[in-house]
């Protein structure tokens, strides 16, 4: 079977990979010269099942009303005037709620606990490099109010059976030794020994060439202008430069663009672009930088320590298509680096960069079957991408060999927006 993957994130490149070792021909579109160069180049670093939760959660409403009227808040909201921000957002706010919650949150983690064990798998076979590193990562708490509020989160981890160690700030200090530098106090954390972490675009375009050399056909600086559909059947993808690019399957997985493309298909999927930023700085002093992943949850970022970099990253920001470099987040990120790890690097050079996170209303993200016969969907994913990529390429491959998947896969397809289940 030839299948055309439309899109060439994390995602699309994952897709096209276990597709291709499925036995598939595959063929990969994307407008960037290649892979990882949008919302999976400079992500905050964390293979994280064991954060894998909705942002949609009961009390989180009256959370993102304080935020609005806070100068270093994790999530803002720019009104746009676009009907269909309005409607994502009435969409998120049904969902918080705590029947909701459970059902979105038993979703999330059963795909991200398969995909890190896709991973493992992958790293045993492949022997991919991508500043990997296997040291679990830590939510630190700088007030006592945060740390007794994590029993909530605890009692969670305890019912999905996922390891954790509920850490004074000695113990802090002995999983991340340079916070002895920190600037700031902190009271404890919750450390999650079977999180991973390390570089998503280093990781996709390893990837990539694995992928390519075992015959995935690439197509780069290749715009996608519309996708041609007769009766049930899609029939081929139109290029703004005029080629015609023809396939027996087609997989959608242009992370936020994803929903304007769907619906121009009739298929209403709520992707929206939920925007974050990371900065990234050269260390200078690897003793005194972080070990693994920190995530601070004062301010919801998250530090991560690559081979020789440093990637920190968080926020939310509702504002639509936005690509707007705001320099107050800019001070917010390295304010928190500044605090945490003040002597691991060299701040005056960070890069500073913007992604749009492909986020649907329940935090699932939406993988599987539509009501075209060969069209199926693999995106947003948005707050942990990374950490769901290789179990929903996995789980694509076999439902499309017509293989019975290894996790429970009806309930994660578009279909769920319509029957509500
Ligand atoms: C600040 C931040 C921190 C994050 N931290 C983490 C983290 O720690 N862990 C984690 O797991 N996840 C994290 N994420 C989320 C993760 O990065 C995303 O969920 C993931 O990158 C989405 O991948 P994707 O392939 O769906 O989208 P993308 O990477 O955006 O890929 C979509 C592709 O489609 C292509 N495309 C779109 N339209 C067209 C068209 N018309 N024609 C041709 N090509 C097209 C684009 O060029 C792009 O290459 C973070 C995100 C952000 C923004």
């Amino acid at each position: 079977m030839h299948i055309i993957v439309m899109g060439a994130g994390v995602i699309g490149t994952t897709t096209a990979y276990y597709l291709n070792k499925a036995g598939h021909e595959v063929t990969v579109i994307d407008r960037q010269p290649g892979v990882a160069l949008e919302t999976s180049f400079a992500n905050a670093g964390q293979i994280s099942p064991g954060y894998a939760s909705p942002w949609a959660a009961p009390g989180v409403p009256l959370k993102a009303f304080k935020w609005l009227f806070q100068h270093h808040a994790p999530l803002s909201i720019k009104l746009t005037g676009d009907f269909y921000q309005y409607h994502w957002m009435v969409q998120m706010l049904a969902e918080c709620n705590t029947h909701r919650y459970k059902i979105n949150k038993e979703r999330m983690v059963r795909l991200s606990e398969y995909s890190r064990d896709c991973l493992n798998e992958l790293r045993a076979e492949t022997g991919i490099h991508f500043d990997e590193r296997q040291l679990g990562t830590l939510q630190l708490f700088r007030k006592q109010q945060q740390l007794d509020a994590a029993e909530k989160d605890i009692a969670v981890l305890k019912e999905e059976g996922v390891p954790y160690e509920l850490l004074d700030k000695k113990g802090v200090i002995q999983a991340e030794p340079a916070l002895l530098q920190a600037t700031v106090d902190f009271v404890g954390g919750l450390r999650l020994p079977n999180d991973q972490t390390g570089d998503c675009q280093k990781f996709t375009t390893e990837l990539a060439e694995l992928a390519a050399k075992q015959g995935v056909n690439f197509l780069f600086n290749s715009t996608i202008e519309s996708v041609e559909k007769q009766l049930d059947k899609i029939t081929a993808v139109k290029l703004k430069d005029g080629r015609t690019v023809k396939g027996d399957i087609y997989v959608m997985a242009t992370g936020s663009f994803s929903h304007e493309m769907l619906h121009q298909l009739d298929i209403e999927a709520p992707v929206y672009p939920l925007k974050g930023y990371s900065i990234t700085t050269q260390i200078s002093n690897p003793e005194l930088s972080p070990v693994s992943t920190i995530l601070d949850e004062t301010y919801k970022i998250a530090l991560t320590r690559f081979d020789e970099r440093i990637r920190v990253g968080g926020m939310a920001e509702i504002s639509g298509f936005d690509y707007s470099l705001e320099q107050g987040r800019e001070e917010t990120l390295l304010m928190v680096l500044q605090q945490l790890f003040p002597l691991a690097s060299d701040m005056s050079n960070a890069n500073f960069w913007t992604g749009l996170r492909p986020a649907t209303p329940d935090g699932t993200p939406i993988v599987g079957k539509t009501k075209y016969t060969n069209l199926y969907t693999n995106t947003g994913h948005g707050t942990l991408g990374w950490t769901m990529s290789c179990g929903s390429a996995q789980l694509l491959a076999d439902l499309i060999s017509n293989q019975t998947p290894k996790i429970q896969a009806d309930d994660l397809d578009v279909s769920r927006y319509i029957s509500k289940s």
